[in-house]
């Protein structure tokens, strides 16, 4: 083949999603694995949500509302927004996509933090534009250094909070210093796919932030705290200006007929939303206590995951992890090497993650 490749999508890496449970299952010869490595809910979808999708299984053979209107009306009611300001997307993924195209052309510069969300580097080499990266600080977000690398170039300015797979956050104060030093051609985009979770009280809450004059872009997604990952279901919030430009990019059904009846009753599914919110920060108190005897070193988290330290190569601990059916997430291609990332479970599943922990630990030991 003769194809004509432009260089910045030969220069992107792909994302490597991880190989299907059964598969992994038949390859390491084991059965009833805990997956702890996608930072999925773990008390399943809102029951509400599946009850509303099997009632609009009957309608599958029309096209879904392009516009996602009751969907809207109810989120702009919940966010205090008008629906003008809100975008729907297949996950929060494609809000992320549509940003990249509407705002960037090739040679232009979007700073993000590193190590971040794939899907950032990926959508902008889409557009020829070029990242540029930031390390994380001691695992927290260097909003500074981020304002110092802003150029005549820089369109987009990538945040995540809580930070994945940090679990740190970024603050009211230090954001609003930060937003003091950005100009008015850059956007800042708030990844908030976390933000259910997170209890400091100083958190940066990206949403009081909409409804001003700035170029600010609110990420949040039904895939975590809402349990429905494999729906593809997220929204962005952003004034109305933006939002009409997205509209123009967006692929008029890009949000489902199921996604829609089940993200709408998944909002009204307050409780679901409560119990998963405190499962989940009981289920982190329980893994740190149990890792804290074991004498492993964490790191706290506001999000419904956490690093921890295991002093030896992720990649390999991973693997011994996975024969005993355990699959958690190696930090060795975000660049921390010996972190590994797991997400809180229930408590059957983070009992079985301890033991196996303490199970791998010892292998160690007997080997050294
Ligand atoms: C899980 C996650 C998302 C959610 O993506 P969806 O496409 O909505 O499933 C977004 N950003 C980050 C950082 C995530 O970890």
């Amino acid at each position: 083949m003769k194809l004509n490749i432009p260089e910045y999508i030969k220069s992107i890496r792909p994302y490597k999603p991880g190989k299907p449970i059964e598969e992994l299952e038949r390859e390491y010869g084991i059965s009833d694995s805990v997956k702890l490595a996608s930072n999925e809910n773990p008390l399943g979808p809102s029951p509400k949500a599946v009850n509303a999708m099997t009632g609009a299984m009957e309608s599958l053979h029309r096209y879904p509302d392009g516009r996602g209107y009751y969907l809207l009306e109810k989120l702009a009611g919940r966010l205090g927004v008008e629906p003008e300001n809100i975008v729907l997307g297949n996950g929060s993924d494609e809000i992320i996509g549509m940003l990249t195209r509407v705002l960037l052309r090739a040679g232009d510069e979007a700073i993000m933090t590193a190590p971040s969300f794939l899907m950032y580097e990926i959508m902008v080499r889409c557009s020829g534009a070029v990242p540029v990266f930031v390390p994380l600080k001691s695992l927290f977000v260097d909003l500074d250094e981020m304002a110092g690398k802003i150029t005549d170039k820089t369109r987009i300015i990538f945040l995540n909070n809580p930070v994945n797979p940090t679990g740190t956050v970024i603050t009211k104060d230090d954001f609003a210093r930060f937003m003091e030093r950005v100009p008015e051609h850059v956007a800042v985009i708030i990844d908030e796919a976390y933000i259910e979770f997170a209890a400091d009280p100083q958190c940066l809450d990206g949403l009081a932030w909409c409804g001003q004059d700035r170029a600010v872009a609110v990420l949040r997604t039904f895939s975590k705290a809402y349990g429905l990952a494999g729906l593809r279901i997220g929204y962005g919030v952003m004034p109305e200006e933006l939002a009409d430009f997205l509209h123009r990019v967006r692929q008029p059904f890009n949000a489902n007929m199921l996604a829609q009846a089940g993200a709408c009753a998944a909002l009204d599914d307050d409780d679901f939303l409560q119990r998963t919110v405190s499962h989940v920060r009981g289920e982190l108190d329980f893994l740190y206590a149990g890792l804290e005897r074991l004498g492993v070193n964490y790191f706290p988290s506001e999000a419904n995951f956490f690093l921890i330290d295991i002093e030896s190569d992720a990649d390999a601990f991973f693997e011994k992890m996975l024969r005993q059916g355990v699959i958690v997430r190696s930090m060795v291609s975000y660049g921390y090497p010996e972190y590994i990332r797991i997400s809180a479970g229930t408590r059957e599943e983070n009992r079985r993650f301890l033991k196996a922990f303490e199970t791998v630990m010892n292998l160690g030991k007997g080997q050294g």
